[in-house]
């Protein structure tokens, strides 16, 4: 694609970035067959394609306006269009890039900047996030229908952490919504390491990965989250941490990007470069150690078959870590029965804030996932990003939780580890 950048932003880094992304686009319109939202809407604007084309024409010059803001509020940013690019367009940061800008010179009425306000105080906030939640709990069978589904259930308490010492080490990110709605999930992450001859270990000081924020366009606060990441976890990556462990696919995207998205930063960029290299995806962990588990799970492999799981594959997890099929993979190769779920590649519609600011779109996605997840008729679903979980659950009576919790519940207590 041929550009021709506007003096404004030709020569800033975000310009240079942008000007690199459009020029491997050749409009050739395959990545539109596979987008949720233009699956929905059937109007190319509303396709990966057409919000090219608005970013390119907001970077040549021409002035945005509301419609251009709504096309680039409806998209995910669920990243199927990159998978299918056959030129491998990074349009995640060119959206990234296009938002901030129409965000600039398009502002917001003062109803919706306010509820934007609060949504990015309180979700990456634990200290309001969790009483707020534990509120709507008290009062969910009160509530109607339509507002119960929105507001999660109380969630199953945590097993134990584990209380002894292994010689390998491992930092977990704790995360900001998810001790609040899934306290069992990085519980489960370290009772099954442990098992594995692995420390899961918690830094004081680590919250929120920075996403939340950034997906709401207020980046400059989202690159601070990420510098207190890196401060709390700095300590324990000098004392040889031999990876950061993330449970939420969605927040192990933003974590492997803390490099590029702060190596303008002088004082954190190595910092954030190393962190990146370390951050692992939890099923990237367990892969690596396989063959122990199967040693462990062998013996139940019988019961294990009789489960029927559909797995739902977070869009975070296959187009954002490109891990597609990987815990699949692992689960089947453990003795689980996975049914058929399909179309698979494309997004729940949780999508971080995106089912509370676009709740149509939102629901009319979740209403198709669920269908496609039940058609195996199985007992649960399993998954591996908190949103999806939480989204998925407001939908259904089957059980949706973690996978690795799953993993958790079938493991026999093991007094020492596997070396
Ligand atoms: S990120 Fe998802 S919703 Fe957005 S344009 Fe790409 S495929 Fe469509
Ligand atoms: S598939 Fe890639 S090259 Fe083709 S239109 Fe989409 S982004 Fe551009």
């Amino acid at each position: 694609m041929q550009t021709n950048l506007a003096a404004f932003i030709k020569d800033t880094p975000e310009g240079k970035e942008a000007d690199a992304i459009l020029r491997k686009c050749t409009h050739c319109g395959m990545c539109t067959a596979t987008c949720p939202t233009y699956q929905l809407l059937s109007d190319e604007l509303d396709g990966p394609r057409g919000r090219i084309y608005l970013i390119k024409q907001v970077l040549e010059g021409a002035t945005p306006t509301a419609k251009t803001r709504l096309h680039l509020d409806r998209c995910l940013t669920c990243r199927a269009c990159e998978t299918t690019c056959p030129t491998g367009v990074r349009y995640g940061r060119l959206l990234d890039i296009g938002r901030h800008l129409v965000e600039e010179r398009v502002p917001r009425g003062p109803i919706e900047s306010a509820w934007r306000r609060a949504l990015n105080a309180v979700i990456p906030n634990p200290v309001l996030f969790m009483p707020l939640l534990k509120l709507g709990q008290l009062a969910r069978p009160l509530l109607p229908a339509a507002l119960k589904s929105k507001v999660p259930a109380a969630p199953a308490p945590a097993r134990p952490w584990p209380t002894t010492t292994r010689p390998r080490k491992m930092l977990v990110l704790e995360g900001c919504a998810q001790p609040s709605l899934s306290p069992a999930t990085n519980a489960a992450a370290a009772r099954v390491l442990d098992q594995l001859g692995i420390s899961l270990e918690r830094a004081a000081g680590a919250g929120c990965c920075g996403a939340v924020s950034f997906h709401l366009n207020e980046q400059k606060e989202a690159l601070d989250y990420m510098r207190r990441n890196i401060d709390a976890w700095w300590p324990y990556v000098e004392h040889g941490v031999e990876a950061i462990v993330i449970t939420a696919s969605g927040c192990g995207v933003t974590v492997k990007e803390y490099g590029h998205l702060l190596h303008h930063d002088p004082d954190y960029a190595a910092k954030a470069q190393r962190v990146s290299e370390l951050t692992k995806d939890i099923s990237e962990v367990i892969i690596a150690e396989s063959a122990k588990l199967k040693q462990l799970l062998s013996p139940l492999a019988s019961r294990l078959s009789g489960q029927r799981i559909a797995f739902h594959s977070p869009c975070s997890l296959q187009h954002g870590l490109k891990l597609r099929g990987s815990v699949e993979s692992l689960l089947t190769s453990l003795g689980y029965s996975l049914t058929d779920v399909p179309e698979a590649h494309l997004c729940c519609g949780s999508a971080g804030t995106y089912s509370i600011l676009q709740p149509e779109l939102s629901q009319r996605l979740r209403d198709n996932k669920i269908a496609a997840l039940t058609s195996g008729t199985p007992s649960a679903i399993l998954t591996a990003n908190i949103g999806c979980q939480a989204h998925l659950q407001g939908a259904t009576t089957l059980p949706v939780r973690h996978w690795i919790e799953a993993l958790d519940d079938s493991l026999p207590p093991s007094p020492s580890p596997l070396s």
